[in-house]
């Protein structure tokens, strides 16, 4: 499952940059692209999985997806809706993909001492 790769990937990498406060996260962001192929209800059930088996409960798993936008050698900037979409302003497929693809951790969040 392709999710649980990437679910796998990224609390790797939290865990290697957060260290010991890993095990404090209380929840987390991660955007991904439109044209990512990631199912996001997959993704958040593989981050649950993990973070279950490592003993860190109730940890919120926000995902939201972001737009893809097109530059198109013609310099027109224009949003992609379907990744056959072609230039509105001169025709051309020829582009350049910005937020289309990616997936990343916008920010997560740590609980604090004072509470129990
Ligand atoms: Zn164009």
């Amino acid at each position: 499952m392709h999710e649980f790769a990437i679910a796998q990937d990224i609390i790797s990498s939290l865990e290697q940059n957060l260290s010991e406060e890993f095990s404090l996260i209380t929840s987390i962001n991660i955007e991904t692209g439109a044209f990512s192929g990631i199912v996001a209800d997959s993704l958040v059930f593989g981050l649950e999985t993990i973070f279950a088996e490592k003993q860190i409960k109730n940890v919120e798993v926000n995902i939201a997806k972001i737009e893809a936008k097109a530059e198109c050698e013609c310099g027109n900037t224009y949003k992609l809706e379907d990744i056959f979409e072609l230039c509105p302003k001169c025709g051309s497929a020829t582009r350049e993909l910005n937020n289309g693809t990616e997936i990343s951790v916008k920010s997560v969040n740590i609980k604090e001492d004072n509470d129990e």
